[in-house]
């Protein structure tokens, strides 16, 4: 029996769950729903949810604030004054388990946050490395915020999907900065922020140098690059 089995599911109540853009569309794909349904912004002046991972953007409301992109809480159904992952599935406490079961109802479609929750790649960029979960990590005289039953094991772990699930959490955490930058030039308010997703990341694949005939209407998306900028056709 894996480690989360039958677990209340502390961590998707407890953390803010930093996402990319490409966590954004490809949950909008999956399950119909639009930006607005499950993402938001957190403020986050301290960096505690960014962790050095996740970019900050600004806003014009409110432009001395760093913020991060990320997954919306919604209040708990079963434990009130709670929240969690407004993806989290709760099931009923039972006598089996006194703080029921979470289940996440996009699973196959998770961030990949979450997907390499808890390692992060060793000094050598190659290996998943087990970091500590605590106890808890958000207010202690809640039990259904309580993490992990007992430590994390590398058997716990799929060695191949883990070190996967980090370097593609590296690559698109790394794209996503660079967004970032681009945005953080001239912020726009928040309501724009999809359309501009919307706009770069349906830009992210360029033509083969045979197919690039200069498009009459040309742009360049000033992404930071060696030696360039990003370049591609106006839609
Ligand atoms: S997306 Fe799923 S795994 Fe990630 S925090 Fe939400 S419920 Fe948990
Ligand atoms: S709290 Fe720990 S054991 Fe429970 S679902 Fe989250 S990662 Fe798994």
């Amino acid at each position: 029996m894996g480690i989360c089995d039958g677990c209340h599911a502390g961590c998707c109540r407890t953390f803010a769950v930093p996402v990319t853009g490409a966590d954004i569309i490809r949950i909008c794909r999956a399950t119909g729903l639009s930006f607005w349904d499950f993402v938001c912004r957190w403020a986050d002046s301290d960096g505690h949810i960014a962790k050095d991972i996740a970019p900050h953007f600004h806003f014009p409301d409110d432009p001395q604030t760093p913020f991060v992109i990320a997954l919306a809480h919604t209040a708990s159904e079963v434990f009130p004054r709670t929240t969690k992952c407004r993806f989290l599935l709760e099931c009923l406490p039972d006598p089996t388990h006194p703080l029921g079961q979470g289940r996440c109802q996009v699973y196959a479609h998770r961030p990949a946050a979450c997907r390499a929750f808890p390692t992060k790649f060793d000094e050598t960029g190659e290996l998943a490395l087990l970091q500590p979960v605590p106890e808890h990590a958000r207010d202690a005289n809640e039990p259904v915020y309580r993490l992990c039953p007992r430590p994390w094991e590398p058997a716990d772990l799929d060695p191949v999907e883990t070190p996967q699930s980090l370097a593609v959490l590296r690559y698109e955490m790394a794209f996503f900065g660079k967004v970032a930058d681009l945005w953080n030039r001239s912020p726009l308010p928040w309501s724009a922020f999809p359309e501009f997703l919307e706009f770069v990341y349906s830009r992210r694949i360029l033509p083969t140098a045979s197919d690039e005939a200069e498009p009459s209407e040309a742009f360049i998306l000033p992404l930071p690059r060696p030696g360039g900028t990003f370049r591609a056709k106006a839609a």
